[in-house]
């Protein structure tokens, strides 16, 4: 479903050369829920902004189903990004606005008519069990609350992928294990293909199928969740999973 193929990327930061992704290939399939784990500064955030095009690769390749979408302008990648939802770990609601509108927000701007906006939204509201709450305000919300509107903003168009970049980080364990309990129904009912940043290893086992640890912006182990838990190929890989040692 997505594909890249040997991306590079390169950051100048006061006259330094950040390879913050060097010779990345990643294949994630459909119905996939792929976790990319590595530490702080390795390249996850860079590598998943690569897949919607938020970053832009200096070299290689991003395919979605077999198209190059690399090559496209930002004008054509239009249809792509609603295929691509992306939440993150600062949850970005509009503060301003109501859980019904910040669901409905990316509806209205793809012009969809308000009798078919509060169909969908309220069927959101309930798979994320927040209908009494669609009046208020994101400042009234718990953390576990705004990651949920954000969730169903994210899928309201319906995506075919969703990107979580450390979705659960800002959470406590009870609230994480909820929030991963929600991204785990919405890729087994709704069919949604989840690629999913994070730091902790529990995220990986308790929801993904495959995962890529990446470190120092290269992939150092790709493989099922089974195997690479059961026998570790690289050193960061043991090390993530003993953080004691
Ligand atoms: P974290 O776990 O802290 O979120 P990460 O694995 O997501 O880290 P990235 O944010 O992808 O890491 O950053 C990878 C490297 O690229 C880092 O060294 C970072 O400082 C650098 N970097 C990322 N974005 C930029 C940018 N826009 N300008 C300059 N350097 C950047
Ligand atoms: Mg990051």
């Amino acid at each position: 479903m997505i594909r890249l193929e040997n991306i590079h990327k390169t950051f100048l930061k006061k006259h330094h050369k950040i390879e913050a992704l060097r010779a990345i290939n990643l294949q994630v399939d459909k119905g996939d829920i792929f976790g990319i784990i590595g530490y702080s500064g390795s390249g996850k955030s860079t590598l998943v902004r690569t897949i919607n095009l938020l970053e832009r690769p200096d070299k290689g390749a991003v395919y979605y189903k077999d198209v190059e979408i690399s090559a496209f302008s930002e004008n054509q990648l239009i249809p792509y990004r609603h295929k691509i939802g992306m939440i993150f770990q600062q949850f970005n609601l509009l503060a301003s606005a109501t859980v019904f509108d910040n669901i409905a927000l990316p509806l209205r701007l793809q012009g969809i008519d308000s009798a078919a906006i509060s169909t969908k939204v309220n069927e959101l509201l309930v798979l994320i069990g927040l209908q009494e709450k669609k009046e208020d305000y994101p400042s009234s919300l718990s953390g576990g609350q705004k990651q949920r509107v954000a969730i169903a903003r994210a899928i309201a168009s319906d995506p075919e992928v969703l990107l979580c970049d450390e979705a659960t980080s800002a959470l406590d364990p009870q609230t994480t294990r909820t929030i991963l309990a929600l991204l785990q129904e919405i890729n087994q009912r709704l069919g949604i293909t989840i690629v999913l940043i994070t730091h902790e290893i529990e995220v990986v086992r308790a929801i993904c199928n495959k995962v890529a640890v990446i470190s120092n912006g290269e992939i150092v182990e790709q493989d099922s969740v089974e195997n690479v838990f059961a026998q570790p190929q690289s050193a960061i890989t043991r090390e993530l999973l003993n953080p004691s040692l």
